[in-house]
């Protein structure tokens, strides 16, 4: 794809990634996302339109509130300027442009969801739920684009194994994962098997390789036990992003043994 559409989406993702920002702030305190506006949280004033430019004005600032100095988190600001990166990867990486509405949805809300399950050890089901409303749509999109309908089942049949599995999973292993892990499987499930079933398996694989190595070398350090509860979305998350982004070398090995 064109290093136009690169640039193109890697400016919405900057802009999404901001919209991200006010979700994960407000979402979990059950909030409105859309009033009141952004605010200084510690002098509440209002941050005005040419502060509020992605990743720019917390530059700009020096990560300051330009009213009374308090500092301002860099969380929303890293969660712009990732966003806007896995955007600019999304539209190099997906072999077709028709594919990239719906994956940057997926990649923009498994990033919120991430930095939720970080911060408060749960994952909205709400924000699972208006991912699977959104992307539903943006995946016949894709379809349609592709001619590849049968991808649509396999984005069923993706999203109702990877539910089944950790819904399993969830019984087995008590305290193991939550069930906002399930949910967010199916969600990742069903977006991995729109690409196709190894795209799953291999996805999967990943998010356990990448939650297992950290959690094995903090076991052995003894910075954590067993009971430890570790928030499994971002591993989810991770596996998934990975997956979409660099899975191919690995399916086409894979598919041509
Ligand atoms: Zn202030």
């Amino acid at each position: 794809m064109s290093a136009i559409l690169e640039a193109a989406a890697g400016v919405f993702g900057l802009v999404i990634g901001s919209f991200i920002g006010v979700v994960v702030d407000r979402l979990p305190r059950q909030e409105s996302i859309v009033s009141p506006p952004s605010h200084c949280v510690a002098c509440s004033a209002p941050v005005r339109a040419y502060d509020n430019i992605p990743v720019v004005s917390y530059v700009v600032l020096r990560g300051r509130c330009r009213a009374c100095g308090a500092r301002i988190p860099p969380r929303d600001a890293l969660l712009e300027l990732g966003i806007g990166i896995l955007f600019v990867l999304l539209a190099w990486r997906l072999t077709s442009a028709w594919a990239l509405p719906a994956y940057c949805v997926l990649a923009a809300a498994v990033v919120g969801i991430s930095a939720i399950d970080v911060e408060h050890m749960r994952i909205p089901s709400t924000l699972v739920y208006s991912t699977a409303v959104l992307g539903a749509p943006l995946l016949v999109l894709a379809s349609a684009g592709t001619h590849r309908w049968s991808a649509l089942l396999g984005a069923l049949i993706g999203g109702a194994v990877a539910f089944a599995a950790f819904f399993t999973l969830f019984f087995a292993v008590p305290k193991g994962i939550g069930f906002g892990d399930v949910r967010l499987a199916g969600l990742c499930g069903g977006f991995l098997g729109w690409m196709g079933y190894r795209e799953v398996i291999v996805g999967f694989l990943i998010s356990f390789i990448v939650a297992g190595v950290p959690a094995a070398v903090l076991l052995a350090m003894h910075k954590v036990n067993r009971r430890t509860q570790i928030p499994f979305g971002p591993f989810l998350a991770a596996g998934t992003v990975i997956t979409v982004l660099f899975g191919a070398p690995v399916i086409h090995a894979w598919a041509s043994l």
